[in-house]
């Protein structure tokens, strides 16, 4: 039997990358597991992927900035499942770089609304029925940037540094009923987001990461997957560092 079988997961982000990646993982152990992209096209092509997988699943709409339809998101899920998601991975994320002395305070708006807001309103919208089952899994997908300090990401980093603090006070609170929240910490991983990064940056990552290649998304989803697992039930508050010993906490 798979160990996550009759559980359910929401991925935010899960069109493409790391997010893409955790919802393979998660299916892969038994989860039903809900996606969550930008646009209708985006949302349709989860569920394409999903049924050609023969993946029990939804491609879901979705802007994480627009807390206000969180409460149809979860009516959705629940009138199509039967239940609140067991697993929430809030992975969903942009970035908006630029050095202190120029960015615009859009660019610092739009990294906290996007990046680290949306965990929380997510978190206040899984949490009820968690708490009512006496078991739940919340994984935040932070960064190693976020550890390191990374210029021209001050925006950024404050976001991942905030999603650790973030996680630390809700596993405390909700502990006693069997749920643990914890962040996945990714150093480079190759996606879009690190499509923009020039050869000379690929080469001079090899000399700073000591396993000297960027991760596959799927590195990445396998540490999300245990921690969702019940092998995990132990772990929390914890903040799990994927990065091929680029930075070793
Ligand atoms: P990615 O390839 O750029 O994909 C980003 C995902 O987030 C897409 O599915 C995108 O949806 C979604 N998204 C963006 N804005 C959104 C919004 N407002 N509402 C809902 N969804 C939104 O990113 P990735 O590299 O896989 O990164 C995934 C996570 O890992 C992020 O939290 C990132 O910060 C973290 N991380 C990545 C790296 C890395 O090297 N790649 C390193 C450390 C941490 P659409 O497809 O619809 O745009």
């Amino acid at each position: 039997m798979k160990v996550l079988t009759d559980k359910i997961a929401l991925v935010t982000g899960a069109s493409r990358g790391i997010g893409q990646a955790c919802l393979h993982a998660l299916a892969n152990e038994g989860a039903i597991v809900v996606g969550t992209a930008t646009t209708s096209s985006g949302a349709e092509r989860i569920q394409a992927d999903l049924n050609e997988k023969g993946i029990q699943g939804l491609g879901y709409c979705l802007d994480v900035t627009a807390s206000q339809d969180l409460p149809d998101l979860l009516t959705t899920i629940e009138n199509k499942f039967g239940k609140a998601p067991d697993i929430l991975v809030n992975n969903a994320a942009i970035t908006r770089d630029n050095l202190l002395m120029r960015m615009k305070d859009e660019e610092w708006d739009a990294i906290i609304n996007t990046n680290l807001s949306p965990a929380f309103h997510l978190a206040k919208t899984c949490i009820r029925a968690m708490l009512k089952a006496r078991w739940g899994r919340i994984i935040n997908i932070g960064s190693v940037s976020a550890h390191l300090g990374n210029p021209g990401q001050a925006n950024y980093c404050a976001a991942k540094a905030g999603l650790v603090g973030f996680s630390k006070s809700l596993a405390a609170e909700v502990a006693s009923r069997n749920i643990t929240v914890n962040v996945v910490a990714p150093g480079f991983v190759d996606t879009d987001m690190t499509k923009a990064l020039t050869e000379a940056q690929r080469e001079h990552l090899k000399t700073v990461i000591p396993m000297a290649r960027v991760a596959a998304p799927e590195e990445i989803a396998a540490v999300v997957a245990f921690l969702a697992s019940p092998l995990a039930a132990y772990v929390t508050g914890q903040t799990i560092h994927v990065n091929g010993g680029m930075y070793m906490a």
